[in-house]
């Protein structure tokens, strides 16, 4: 299957299933913005879930939810309102907008596919070391790089854009009353750095965790909720002494690409990329990135931020915002290792990672679903990711098999997201849950009735096993662990 398709088939699932649908559908959609349906929501919850709690629930961090609008000096402050943009170009020909760096970018990747290597890292040293529109302008012209639907080198010159959106507080729409959607959810950790320190009485080494909203109006959004203009991202940023951020760093590095392994990630979908170019804050910098249909793209920043952010802060506040060690009586502005992941990206990721397309080999007791040697589609969540955790049939809808799975059904529904389904052949309702990634599903038989046992089938190897029915929830509940 070519690549590019293998994304539209993955997006065209997860809006059949309940996943994600388009923004504003019935009206032609909005571009850069999506919505998560019933399956979508539980999937995203249960990520946030698992890293608020690799990330808060421990000694050293604690959580905050800031809000999203904040005194517009925090923007000043923080260097988005001078740093924070994009270079743009246009295409005369076809009106085509486009970020110059990813033309230059893709541009770069076709030289790689092709063999020139040297060529290519000659262009990606000149694009690490543009600075000004007419750098990036330059390469362009330059190296003759074609626009995409056209194919002509008709270009505008490049122009810087701010990414942040701008909106009013109150009534009066003038330049004193000008506030930002946050573009990152890290600079309401920086303010409220001395509040969550002494309140809960941290010291240095710690951090500071939070999960929001933030919005960007990106000059192009693509590949699904990979380049959105509303996003969600889950920050933390560590707070160390300065000297410590290079073993910080390695540590927060190695740390996140673990919590993507224990979720399920394959190793071989994961890569550690250090920044060729450093952004206006960072002393160093790495992505972790997946493998998605198109490419490999950033799903993680890790940043080692010196004490940029809360020097700033303190200059642009006139507030103090240094750490005072009370054994040794040092007192310093903290460093700060950052750890930035998309909830809204590495949803993707996780959901593109879990597709998976197989030949059926062990058919036995599916009755009326693939027969051997067909395809099934299958999404293969952790199951702590899985947004149904278990669904329930009854194997035939009489002599009392749907009153006894209901039952099981509504107990089961007291501690997880769980299904019932009873219509067509038991076989044709695995593959329904296979389809959403539903880990167990339980068959309700006439022995149930009996011996008050069912049949639990494993979403993975499709093998199944006979259990009591009271034991069920426990049986859940340790595959969570
Ligand atoms: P990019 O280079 O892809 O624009 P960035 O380096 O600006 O990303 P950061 O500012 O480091 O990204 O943001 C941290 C994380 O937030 C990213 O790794 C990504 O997961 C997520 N993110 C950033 N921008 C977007 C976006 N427009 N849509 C969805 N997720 C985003």
């Amino acid at each position: 299957m070519a690549q590019q398709s293998t994304l539209d088939v993955i997006v065209s699932l997860a809006k059949r299933r309940g996943f994600v649908f388009q923004s504003s559908e019935i009206y032609g959609g909005l571009n850069g913005c999506w919505d998560y349906g019933p399956l979508g929501v539980e999937l995203l919850k249960n990520l946030k879930e698992e890293w608020w709690k690799a990330m808060t629930y421990r000694d050293d961090i604690e959580g905050v939810d800031a809000s999203i609008l904040m005194h517009p000096r925090v923007w000043e402050a923080s260097g988005h309102v001078a740093n924070f943009t994009d270079p743009m170009i246009d295409n005369k020909q076809s009106k085509g907008r486009y970020r110059a760096d990813t033309l230059i970018e893709d541009y770069i990747a076709k030289l790689e596919k092709n063999g020139k290597t040297q060529k290519a890292q000659h262009v990606a040293a000149r694009l690490a070391a543009a600075r000004e529109p007419e750098d990036f302008y330059n390469i362009i012209v330059e190296e003759e790089i074609t626009d995409p639907v056209s194919g002509t080198k008709d270009w505008t010159p490049v122009r810087y854009f701010n990414l942040m959106f701008k909106t009013f507080v109150g009534p009066v729409e003038d330049t004193n009353s000008v506030v930002y959607l946050r573009p990152e959810t890290a600079q309401g950790i920086f303010v409220n750095f001395k509040n969550v320190m002494e309140s809960s009485r941290q010291k240095v080494p710690f951090g500071i965790a939070q999960i929001g909203k933030a919005f960007r109006n990106e000059i192009n959004t693509k590949y699904f909720l990979f380049r959105t203009r509303e996003f969600e991202q889950m920050e933390m940023q560590y707070f160390i002494k300065p000297g410590t951020e290079g073993e910080q760093f390695e540590r927060w590095r190695e740390e996140r690409l673990q919590w993507f392994l224990n979720l399920g990630m394959k190793r071989e979908s994961l890569r550690l990329k250090p920044h060729d170019k450093l952004a206006h804050y960072a002393a160093a910098a790495a992505d972790i990135e997946f493998m998605f249909p198109f490419g490999w793209g950033e799903v993680e920043g890790i940043h080692s931020r010196t004490d940029f952010d809360l020097s700033n802060h303190e200059k642009f506040s006139g507030k103090k915002l240094e750490y005072i060690d009370t054994v040794t009586k040092e007192r310093f502005v903290p460093y700060v290792i950052e750890t930035s992941v998309g909830a809204s990206r590495s949803f993707m990721a996780f959901l593109c990672n879990a597709y998976d397309v197989e030949k059926v080999k062990n058919a036995a007791n599916e009755e009326g679903g693939a027969g051997e040697g067909e395809e099934r589609t299958v999404l293969r969540f952790h199951p702590r990711l899985a947004p149904v955790k278990a669904a329930v049939f009854p194997l035939v809808k009489k002599d009392g098999m749907p009153e006894f799975a209901d039952k099981l059904y509504r107990d089961l529904q007291k501690s997880f997201k769980v299904d019932y389904d009873e219509s067509g052949a038991v076989g044709r309702r695995y593959r329904r849950q296979d389809e959403i990634g539903t880990p167990f599903c339980l068959t309700v038989d006439g022995d149930s009735l009996t011996d008050n046992t069912v049949t639990v089938r494993h979403r993975d190897s499709m093998q199944q096993e006979r259990i009591n029915a009271d034991a069920v929830k426990e049986y859940i509940w340790k595959a969570l662990l």
